[in-house]
């Protein structure tokens, strides 16, 4: 018998379009620029955006210089794109970003000054971030008012927002931002305007301007931080069942006999742990999907293996795989147990996990 694959995270790149499309379905027709900062939230940035090129992406945000130059070295010369660099000109000297073919989110007055072009040269294009409530990164009005002045040296071919609350449609920060944006929208009519992240492209109309900017929901979470109907599962985390072993009544499973077995129960030893982005807050609420159904964890994440409890499971074997999270397990769903979101459990996923494409 071969043996079985350690821990593994599968990334359907057929679900991954299927989500593009549907995004930009609710997006009715405006263009869906795909976020892949964070090595596309731990999916993979270069597998994900020659997928998402292929379906007719042409324009990325990452977050980093890094990450921004990895992108265009993945993309190549043969899927041209605009890729965006978030950090704006904080950390990376404009000819940094230029060497490397990249555009920055311009996002304070400093950032404008060092992009100008010099006399007689004609400006490369950045977006420009205006703040509109978040109070993060991005120009104030007032900034944004005294640049909107004729700017022969700016090229202000994008102009972004980002929405505090988008995953919470009836927020009133949702209106707010968007009246705000609308507003200093008006002082770069000759850019196109975008607000929305993943939550925001599925607010409605008002919110989608030229496009929207997701990037959650591309990767398999709900647009509002649980599962959707329109939002397929792309990533699938499981591992192998290592040992299969009864435990009596009064004995305990794992660190700090984190369970202590009221009845006799049939354990199932799994080869993944908090090295591999399994969260020790998982313990008491989460659970893995196993033989048709979810099973409770018991005790405690360890570094390399968890506990399940298979008592109802007769057949459950030595090399068996349980999901983390995937079809079966929606993302949402595991990261609510865990308290936390499913952006955290996908950029968590540690390196030792081992990567398919499919
Ligand atoms: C991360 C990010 C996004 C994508 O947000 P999702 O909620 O993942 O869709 C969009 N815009 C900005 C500025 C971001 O930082």
């Amino acid at each position: 018998m071969p043996a079985p694959s350690p821990a593994r995270l599968t990334v359907d790149l057929d679900a991954l379009a299927a989500n593009y499309r549907a995004i930009a379905a609710e997006a009715a027709g405006v263009e869906v620029t795909p976020v892949v900062k964070a090595d596309a939230y731990g999916l993979g940035a270069t597998a994900v955006a020659r997928r998402l090129h292929a379906e007719g992406a042409r324009t990325f945000f990452v977050a980093r210089l890094s990450e921004g130059e990895a992108l265009r070295a993945g993309l190549g010369p043969a899927r041209p794109g605009a890729i965006y660099v978030l950090d704006g000109l904080a950390l990376a000297a404009p000819h940094r970003l230029r060497a490397a073919g990249l555009s920055p989110v311009l996002n304070d007055p400093a950032d404008v000054e060092q992009w100008r072009a010099p006399a007689g040269v004609r400006p490369a294009p950045a977006a420009l971030h205006v703040d509109t409530g978040m109070n993060r990164l991005g120009l104030t009005a007032d900034q944004a008012r005294a640049l909107a002045t004729h700017q022969p040296d700016l090229h202000v071919a994008l102009l972004i927002s980002h929405l505090a609350c988008a995953s919470e449609p009836e927020h009133p920060m949702n209106a707010q931002q968007l009246e705000r944006f609308a507003e200093m929208r008006k002082l770069f009519p000759q850019a196109r305007a975008g607000l929305a992240n993943s939550g925001g492209a599925f607010l409605g109309g008002e919110h989608r301007f030229d496009f929207v900017r997701p990037g959650i929901s591309l990767y398999g979470g709900g647009p509002f931080e649980r599962p959707d109907v329109r939002i397929r599962a792309v990533a699938t985390l499981d591992a192998p069942v290592l040992q299969v072993r009864d435990v009596a009544a009064g004995e305990s499973v794992g660190y700090a006999a984190g369970f202590v077995a009221s009845r006799a129960v049939r354990v199932a030893t799994v080869g993944i742990g908090y090295a591999d982005g399994v969260l020790r807050a998982n313990s008491p609420a989460g659970a893995v999907w196993f033989a048709g159904a979810r099973r409770p964890l018991l005790g405690r994440v360890s570094m390399d293996l968890l506990a399940v409890d298979v008592s109802d499971c007769p057949t459950v074997a030595v090399g068996d795989r349980v999901e983390l999270f995937g079809p079966n397990l929606p993302l949402d769903d595991a990261a609510a147990a865990a308290g936390t979101i499913a952006y955290e459990l996908l950029v968590r996923i540690g390196p030792r996990v081992e990567r398919v494409y499919r």
